[in-house]
């Protein structure tokens, strides 16, 4: 973490996990301890199913709701997806675009990202932009040339303007659920490239403002260390998000343990 002026941000994603009873003991778990949250950001990804209910219980709090996907367009015949002003309508505040499982489980392509990313901002969603690299492209020495490809779909639409509302987690595919976390070494040294990309795309003044997170096998006793690393401005946690007695450790990653 370098950059005071980039809030931490630290967001779970809960994927297609927890009921409704106890997604909502949750929220209402983290909400008794968040208190007013002002010097750190913090956000759940939820299943769309339960966004209505979950962001009733999570409103009077700073905590953040969003979903996990999203599709481009407002109307139309586009079965079983859900429009950026839907998850608006039920209280999402923020979106996740390109999470590794939807490129590589339900082969979302490049060129789709940049429309959603802008159908995200257009809606007034916050979108975190995730990127990664599958084990056989960083063995092949292919994670750079993979990353800038995904960043420049992603950023297609992108208008300098937009760039405080926008975050990007690096998400190596290898790392997430595996319980293998990339060494703080990989992770500073990926975070400074696209921390370069980003001042040679939008300006350095604009590339400040945006957060760079990063996600894969994120717990609570290396979430403290991942923070320190230079240019790392949040993090984004799958598994260990769908237990309070694992995420708040992590989103304390700066106190000492109780
Ligand atoms: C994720 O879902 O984005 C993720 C990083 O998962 P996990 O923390 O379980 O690796």
């Amino acid at each position: 973490m370098t950059n005071r002026a980039r809030k931490p941000y630290i967001a779970g994603n809960w994927k297609m996990n927890l009921d409704r009873a106890r997604s909502l003991d949750l929220i209402k778990t983290v909400k008794g301890r968040l208190g007013d949250g002002g010097d750190r950001e913090v956000a759940f990804f939820v299943p769309a199913i339960y966004l209505a209910d979950v962001s009733a219980v999570a409103q009077g709090s700073p905590l953040g709701i969003g979903g996990q996907n999203l599709w481009f367009e407002a109307n139309g015949a586009f079965t079983g997806e859900v429009a950026p002003r839907m998850l608006r309508e039920v209280g999402a505040d923020r979106v996740l675009i390109g999470h590794s499982e939807r490129r590589h489980v339900f082969h979302e392509p490049d060129d789709w990202m940049g429309r959603k990313v802008r159908a995200a901002l257009d809606c007034d969603l916050l979108p975190i932009y995730c990127i990664g690299e599958t084990l056989d492209e960083r063995k092949g020495n292919r994670t750079e040339r993979v990353l800038k490809r995904q960043l420049e779909s992603g950023f297609e639409k992108v208008k300098v303007e937009d760039c405080h509302r926008l975050t990007i987690a690096y998400e190596p595919v290898w790392a997430i659920g595996t319980g293998e976390t990339a060494t703080t070494e990989q992770v500073g040294a990926t975070h400074k490239m696209i921390r370069k990309w980003l001042a040679v795309r939008v300006g350095e003044p604009a590339a400040n403002l945006v957060r760079v997170l990063y996600g894969g096998s994120v717990k609570p006793d290396n979430a403290k260390d991942l923070m320190a690393v230079e240019h790392v401005d949040g993090l984004l946690v799958g598994g260990a998000s769908l237990q309070a007695e694992t995420f708040l450790p992590i989103v304390e990653y700066d106190r000492a343990p109780a």
